[in-house]
């Protein structure tokens, strides 16, 4: 799940190790470590509960030298969050730091018990050193131990090893959790995203899934999951050097949020032409796929669950298509019927998400016409493994709480809708008007964030509150889901979203002046529908926090506050909408002193099931 970082090089690696988990500290996590092998052999190993700061500093105070050498961010799975949990875990030669999951980690620790090994926390990952030690008695080599080990093991993983007693290599494992290889001039590095290791190197392997791959300072060797030498291309990284560094920004959260209008601008760009969407923009044979295609279904997680409602009502509205969708933990275990001609398309930020790639590949046995992935990272599970990719282009996302990757999908989406739309009846002239739509996004987002002041005041007033309602209705209805988890994520208050018609079904009992209740209320065909539930509340003693159009006519007074969005076209509303709510869940959490980028028990890229 969480953040690894390994060497092996001629100069001292500990402070490459550190700078690697700091920059890794976006994706959350509860505990840091950090293992180096001395050229005279010895090995240095430090572990900290809490932030990478705690560990670099004990890194300062503790001669730590070395040329080989792993270090690892945990969030926890198996065993509560401690030093004598966090990675790296050590058998007698071994270092392991692993993410993800040893799902049969129980028979195997009783095994290794019966053979005397003596563990020392309550973590799976604790199985893999001392497997790896059990197999290296009879192997000739660290990889050849490994090779043999992950055989044994069910589950999610990406593992870095070394040998105390050989630090001229690192051998490591991917299968479910991505791992990258980065490779410099006399010295070589592992991580498991790019953006660690980009203050020393920008070109970089892509592990497959089932690689072990042994590296030096010189070599890299890589084996498959059947064990054959295999070959992995490297890729210059166009990744920014600085995307780990918050600018003039207090927080990586409203320094994403800012940086919509330039985030949607480079997902636009190059792929419209003046009348529609290009048909390269989905890649090499989308349009003959997408002639093809009678029905789409959705899959994803958290935000970008949202964003896929969202298409939900533009796909069908516009796209001429039908269309599901549907969380990804659910649709994969349970038999779902796929209609004719079902195009499969996943929503993901880093296209690790281990419940919507797990999707993805039972689809591919379930008779879809083809995948389609709206993904942010390049060279990831998802962009892989489906047939088609749209690259959102939003850059690297640091705050948990997902900003700008959740609106550049949707502008994916909407393009998806233009594609498919074409020969579902979209006629031209609507086409060409989408298009002049997405066009206006990025000067109206500029505009939207001109709220930020006022919303920052409006915060104040719920900071003494604990429970909160969000309503839309169509497709401001997810919008409304999303305000409401962006506003738990962050502030941890408690937020639900219903959609504004059912709000007298049930919620309706909630409503007091305890209650603060957000509505999102663009100027179209449900505004009326709309602004009878506000008046529901309005009778109820509820107090009401307005976004709305300004041709909306709704007023401020005691019980209503209201805030003016500028006008926009329907089809980008949904995308316009957003960025209020963001910046209202991140004015909230400032107040209440949260850890806006790193908020409890989550993490970034969730790549656990
Ligand atoms: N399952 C392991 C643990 O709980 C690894 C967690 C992670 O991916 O950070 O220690």
């Amino acid at each position: 799940m969480c953040g690894i970082v390994g060497a092996v090089a001629q100069r001292d690696v500990v402070e490459i190790l550190v700078e690697g988990l700091r920059r890794l500290e976006y994706r959350g996590y509860d505990s840091a470590g950090v293992a180096v092998i001395s050229n005279s052999g010895e090995l240095q190993r430090l572990r900290r509960l809490g932030k990478v700061k705690e560990l670099s500093d004990a890194v300062k105070l503790t001669p730590t030298p070395g040329g080989t050498g792993i270090a690892h961010t945990r969030w926890a799975t198996h065993g509560e969050p401690s030093e004598r949990n966090a990675h790296p875990h050590v058998s007698e030669k071994i270092s392991v730091v692993h993410n993800g999951i040893i799902e049969n980690h129980g028979p195997l620790r009783e095994m290794l018990k019966g053979k005397g090994y003596v563990f020392n926390s309550d973590t799976d990952t604790e199985v893999i050193a001392h497997l790896v030690e059990e197999e290296l008695k009879t192997s000739e080599s660290l990889l050849s131990a490994v090779q043999k080990a992950v055989k044994q093991f069910n589950g999610a993983y990406g593992t870095v090893l070394m040998d105390q007693t050989d630090p001229s290599r690192l051998v490591v494992a991917r299968s479910g959790s991505p791992l990258v290889i980065g490779l410099g001039i006399g010295e070589n590095f592992i991580a498991s995203d790019q953006l660690a290791l980009l203050p020393v190197t920008r070109r970089f392997m892509f592990l497959e899934e089932g690689d072990v791959a042994e590296i030096t300072r010189t070599t890299v060797r890589i084996f498959d999951k059947n064990g054959a030498p295999v070959e992995r291309v490297a890729h210059e990284s166009n990744v920014s050097y600085d995307a780990g560094d918050k600018g003039q920004y207090r927080h990586f959260m409203l320094k994403e949020i800012y940086e919509q209008p330039f985030a949607i601008n480079n997902t636009l760009e190059g792929r419209l032409n003046a009348e529609s969407v290009l048909d390269e923009t989905f890649g090499n044979g989308a349009a003959e796929l997408f002639k093809k295609v009678k029905h789409v279904q959705i899959v994803a997680c958290g935000t970008s669950y949202h964003s896929g409602m969202v298409a939900r009502y533009w796909l069908e509205s516009l796209g001429g298509i039908s269309c599901n969708v549907e969380i990804a933990s659910e649709f994969r275990y349970r038999k779902s019927f796929v209609q004719p001609n079902s195009l499969l398309v996943s929503i993901s930020q880093s296209g690790e998400t281990a419940d919507t790639l797990a999707a993805l590949r039972l689809a591919k046995e379930a008779g879809y016409v083809g995948s389609l992935t709206i993904c942010n990272v390049a060279g990831s599970s998802l962009v892989r493994e489906s047939d088609l990719a749209f690259m959102t282009r939003a850059g690297a996302e640091i705050g948990v709480a997902s900003t700008k990757a959740f609106t550049t999908q949707l502008v994916g989406l909407a393009m998806l809708t233009l594609a498919i739309g074409k020969y579902n009846g979209l006629t031209a002239a609507q086409q060409k008007d989408m298009v002049e739509a997405l066009r206006s996004l990025p000067a109206k987002l500029e505009q939207t964030l001109e709220l930020a002041s006022s919303i920052e005041k409006l915060a104040e007033e719920f900071a003494d509150k604990h429970n909160s309602l969000f309503l839309g209705r169509g497709d401001q209805y997810p919008i409304a889901m999303e305000g409401a988890l962006k506003l738990k994520e962050i502030s941890y208050i408690h937020a639900e979203a219903y959609a504004a018609g059912e709000l007298k079904h049930g919620p309706l009992a909630l409503i007091d002046a305890q209650m603060p209740i957000i509505v999102v209320a663009p100027n179209n065909e449900l505004l009326e529908k709309l602004q009878s539930n506000v008046e529901e509340v309005r009778a109820r003693g509820g107090i009401l926090y307005v976004f709305a159009d300004a041709n909306a006519h709704f007023k401020s007074d005691a019980t209503q506050r209201v805030v003016n969005v500028p006008h926009v076209h329907p089809l980008i509303a949904p995308i316009i909408y957003t960025i209020p709510l963001q910046l209202l869940s991140y004015y909230v959490a400032i107040i209440k002193g949260t850890d806006v980028d790193q908020p409890r028990n989550l993490a970034k890229s969730v790549t656990v099931e």
